[in-house]
């Protein structure tokens, strides 16, 4: 890391703005973290945030809520936003630039260029949000071609996405480091998220069932249950026993790939998507065997 970190803190709407402030710093030879968001951040958000910081010279966090990852019937609309207080925490962990572009800064009107990908983003998330991926890849190679970063972080929360980006990045031969981040969960395990803001005191109590399922799944794993079957099975017994829990998927992938792998003898991914009433939220384990 070089020294001199007085740094300014930017908070800029163009991306030619944003272009702009990332060349003169890679200029100066200070290497880039970019943390893609859609904000209303919490400490998930800021562990990956806090990681950029420790391993890079200048951390962007671009906050931009994408509509063309959402599909018809989800909560564009309703996705919570508070910018002022999404600021204040990235100035305060150490952040020197929030980008935050308007939808019409990003898409042009007649804009019509996509980045898509087969197998990786076809199970899971991808079979009950069929253009998600499509949109999220999308938008972050458009943030990787402004911000042009060293290194961008990603959280396991979203295991899925963070295969499909390090997909995308190999395919595209794209000139980055992926790095991936651990889970944050709140004190009783559910994994924290912009959207549990939508759960009822009610529906909150209903959702740790999503992280009990996991932690279940990932103890029979990790005490050598090799039957991904079982696993599977105890952690569908978990949620199903939650009245106000209905499952979108439980199942277990090769972690590279996401395809369906039922055997642990390989790193894998076992994933669950949950709509507690109206709020679909999801949570996972990986495991890996020991070397
Ligand atoms: P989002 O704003 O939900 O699009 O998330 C932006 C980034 O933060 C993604 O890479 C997420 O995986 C990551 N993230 C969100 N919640 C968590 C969490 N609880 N723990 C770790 N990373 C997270």
């Amino acid at each position: 890391m070089k020294e001199g970190k007085t740094k300014a803190f930017i908070i800029e709407e163009t991306v030619k703005g944003a272009r702009a402030q990332a060349a003169a710093w890679r200029k100066e030879g200070l290497r880039v973290g970019l943390v893609p968001t859609m904000g209303y951040l919490h400490e998930g958000h800021k562990s990956l945030i806090d990681r950029s910081v420790r391993e890079n010279d200048r951390t962007v966090v671009s906050v931009f809520v994408n509509p063309i990852q959402f599909g018809p019937a989800e909560d564009l609309e309703s996705y919570p936003r508070d910018l002022e207080a999404d600021c204040a925490l990235c100035r305060e962990a150490g952040a020197a630039m929030v980008f935050a572009p308007k939808a019409s800064e990003m898409y042009a009107e007649d804009f019509s260029t996509y980045v898509d990908m087969q197998d990786v983003s076809a199970e899971l998330c991808g079979k009950s949000r069929p253009t998600h991926f499509k949109g999220v890849c999308t938008v972050v190679s458009k943030l990787f071609h402004i911000v042009a970063p060293d290194r961008a972080y990603f959280g396991e929360k979203d295991a899925q996405q963070l295969a499909v980006i390090r997909r995308m990045v190999r395919d595209l031969n794209m000139d980055l480091e992926i790095v991936g981040c651990p889970i944050v969960r709140e004190a009783d395990g559910l994994a924290k998220s912009s959207r549990n803001t939508y759960l009822s005191e009610e529906e909150r109590k209903a959702a740790l069932s999503l992280s009990r399922a996991v932690a279940a799944g990932k103890a029979m794993a990790e005490g050598g249950e090799q039957d991904g079957e079982k696993i599977l099975e105890v952690m569908r017994g978990i949620l199903s026993a939650e009245p106000l829990a209905r499952i979108d998927y439980v199942e277990m992938v090769k972690w590279d790939s996401i395809a369906v792998h039922h055997r642990l003898d390989c790193p894998v991914l076992a994933a669950v998507a949950v709509f507690i009433g109206k709020t679909r939220l999801i949570d996972n384990f990986i495991w890996e065997p020991a070397l």
